[in-house]
């Protein structure tokens, strides 16, 4: 089975709940019609009701970019996967590189964080991917991918992998202008799902998504979403501007 081209978009925290809004309005009108694709934004969480109304009834997606993964408690400052659910939320960024390098989230906390995302019926992405200095350390940054993929998801069997996307973004693109080349994303990504194919069998690894992040733009997403092992983009800078997520999302016309 083909997997559908995903197209996610990160908010990062940029956009008050009224700049959600016309964004979301935006790119509403700006995909309407557009088919074979699954659309996903992921807003900061003061404007996830916002954009949540502003997309009910259409194919654009809401998710979140990061939660916590108790139910509820006293964990001041922090958002709930039954929180989000009740926004209409149906997707979660897990472990977005900005988490673990600012507020350093560690692999123990992203793997809860998945977990009680599927049993709360929240589809996660789990991001990965490498520094600049360990991608200049040489072979040793698959190791560092392949350790993250695994800590990610321990514990889970073929059987939970539906809902869960994996998101490859090697840190030094991401924000940059700096694209790995579309080989070098290809290679990435192979070497992951085979990864998921060592733990959770061929099949299961075949129909898992993996996302290309880092300075995907529109003049080049083609070229990374021509390659075999590249499911789709997630994108921080260009999907902030309906101008520029619109053809991202539009690749194939
Ligand atoms: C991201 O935030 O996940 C990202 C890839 O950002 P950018 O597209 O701006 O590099």
């Amino acid at each position: 089975m083909p997997r559908t081209p995903f197209l996610a978009g990160n908010w990062k925290m940029y956009t008050t709940p009224e700049e959600a809004r016309d964004l979301a309005r935006a790119l509403r009108d700006g995909v309407a019609g557009v088919e074979g694709v699954d659309v996903l934004v992921c807003p900061p969480f003061t404007s996830l009701a916002a954009v949540a109304e502003e997309l009910a009834g259409t194919p654009i997606a809401l998710g979140a970019q990061n939660m916590y993964y108790e139910d509820q408690g006293a964990f001041t400052g922090e958002v709930s996967p039954l929180m989000l659910v009740a926004l209409g939320v149906s997707y979660v960024l897990v472990g977005h590189s900005e988490r673990r390098q600012y507020f350093g989230e560690r692999a123990e906390t992203l793997n809860r964080k998945v977990k009680a995302a599927l049993a709360h019926d929240l589809k996660p992405i789990l991001c990965v991917g490498e520094k600049l200095e360990e991608r200049e350390a040489g072979a040793s940054w698959k190791e560092v991918v392949r350790g993250q993929v695994r800590a990610g998801l321990e514990g889970l069997g073929a059987e939970d992998l539906g809902p869960v996307a994996i998101a490859y973004e090697p840190i030094w693109a991401i924000g940059t202008g700096k694209t790995a080349t579309p080989q070098a994303a290809q290679d990435a990504h192979a070497m992951i799902r085979e990864a998921l194919a060592e733990t959770f069998g061929a099949a299961t690894a075949e129909k898992t998504r993996i996302l290309y992040g880092g300075s995907v733009k529109p003049d080049n997403v083609r070229e990374l979403m021509a390659e075999p092992d590249i499911d789709g983009a997630l994108v921080g800078g260009a999907s902030l501007k309906a101008e520029t997520f619109v053809p991202i999302i539009r690749f194939q016309e």
